[in-house]
């Protein structure tokens, strides 16, 4: 039975173009700088994100953990929302990586009010940390995306404090297809951006971090540090040139079929989506009348749908390139079936 995966966009395998660049992929050591892939992607990824340089890193979390490492010394503070993936899905890498202390703003489906984030920054004073950087997530992973209004509001007040601004952008181009702006204009508004190549893009492992030369420079040395010096890269680097050139632009697909999906789960007496945050390729919603879950989980996987369990109360569906109009079909209609 063919299976159609809703647990994330993480579970996206390469797409046939990505698996063809990667077995004629031109490669050398990285670490050397020899590897003409890594450096066309590093290039090509500096110039979408409109940043001097660009740096290739294994994954997501690790390109958040090396930004607040490059940016901040220990017992530094950085001030971020309280459900950002930094904070919720890191591990604690924070304090043990950069050796940092965190400290939570409020934020309703990821939005920071900037006069918050102005309050939050700390004095000179004997007894106070140094607020060392300020991170801002979009899309975020509540499924909403942040206007640019407040990104801009949010960048000012750290430039005029003199502190860097680092941007999560896991899903960057998903927040610049649904605001409908090119991923540099989003970008303008931190100092450095990582961005995710695997999830909506498909390539199977990597993600970018992006910035300054000063800053990449320095980013570079600390990413050998924490063992991210990677060798023969290229090999992966081809699929994520597929990813930026292929992949980005097919995204709205993704986003119309979440929209699609919540319309018709909406009609379906007992559930009900969570429409203030339908911004991407996620449909949170909430479902009664579902006595036992794991019944429920089992249920679809019969059908051939994998979704993942309720997180406090919610579940979340997520389409992508392998969840193809049919399967959001099948999906609604198994649901409709079981419940
Ligand atoms: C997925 C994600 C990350 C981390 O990416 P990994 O590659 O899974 O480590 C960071 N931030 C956000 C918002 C994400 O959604």
């Amino acid at each position: 039975m063919k299976k159609y995966d809703f647990r994330s966009d993480t579970v996206t395998k390469p797409t046939q173009a990505m698996r063809e660049a990667m077995y004629v992929a031109e490669v050398g050591d990285d670490v050397y700088g020899d590897d003409p892939t890594v450096i066309e992607l590093e290039k090509l990824s500096a110039d979408l994100l409109g940043k001097e340089s660009a740096l290739f890193i294994p994954s997501g979390t690790f390109g958040n953990q090396l930004a607040l490492l490059t940016h901040t010394k220990r017992g530094d503070e950085v001030i971020l929302g309280d459900a950002c993936h930094i904070m919720m899905h890191e591990v604690g890498a924070a304090a043990v990586i950069a050796g940092v202390q965190l400290r939570t703003i409020s934020t309703v489906n990821g939005h920071m009010d900037p006069s918050l984030v102005k309050a939050m920054i700390r004095e000179d004073d004997l007894h106070y940390p140094d607020t060392g950087l300020i991170c801002l997530e979009n899309a975020h992973s509540s499924g909403a995306v942040i206007q640019l209004e407040e990104m801009a509001e949010v960048y000012e007040i750290a430039k005029k404090h003199g502190i860097p601004v680092h941007l999560d952008g896991a899903r960057i181009f998903n927040a610049s297809v649904a605001l409908g702006v090119p991923v540099k204009q989003i970008a303008a508004h931190a100092d450095s951006i990582m961005f995710c190549l695997s999830k909506g893009l498909c390539a199977p492992i990597g993600s970018m971090l992006t910035g300054s030369q000063t800053f990449i420079n320095r980013a570079r040395k600390n990413r050998k540090l924490m063992g991210g010096g990677l060798r023969q890269t290229g090999i992966i680097a081809a699929a994520g040139l597929v990813a930026l050139r292929e992949m980005t632009d097919r995204l709205g697909e993704d986003h119309e079929n979440a929209k699609y999906l919540a319309k018709e789960l909406a009609g379906i007496e007992g559930i009900t989506v969570f429409e203030d945050r339908l911004d991407i390729n996620m449909v949170f919603c909430e479902i009664k009348n579902i006595e036992n879950h794991e019944m429920f989980i089992k249920s679809l996987l019969d059908n051939g749908i994998l979704i993942n369990g309720p997180e406090l109360g919610e579940y979340r569906f997520v389409t992508n390139y392998w969840t193809p109009r049919e399967s959001i079909d099948l999906l609604v209609q198994s649901i409709k079936a079981i419940i």
